[in-house]
């Protein structure tokens, strides 16, 4: 089944999410996004979210 979403799930980001970051039944488009930026980083798309 197609997930409910492919947008990241980090409420700051608009980006195309990616299976490769999924984590709790949520999608996320980067790493940064599916830890909630603990490390302070942005997703590396250009949409300047930090969680
Ligand atoms: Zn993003
Ligand atoms: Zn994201
Ligand atoms: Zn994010």
């Amino acid at each position: 089944m197609a997930p409910m979403s492919e947008i990241c799930a980090c409420p700051d980001c608009g980006c195309k999410a990616d299976d490769a970051f999924s984590k709790e039944n949520k999608a996320y488009c980067s790493k940064s996004c599916a830890n909630g930026h603990v490390d302070g980083n942005g997703c590396g798309h250009g949409c300047g979210c930090h969680g």
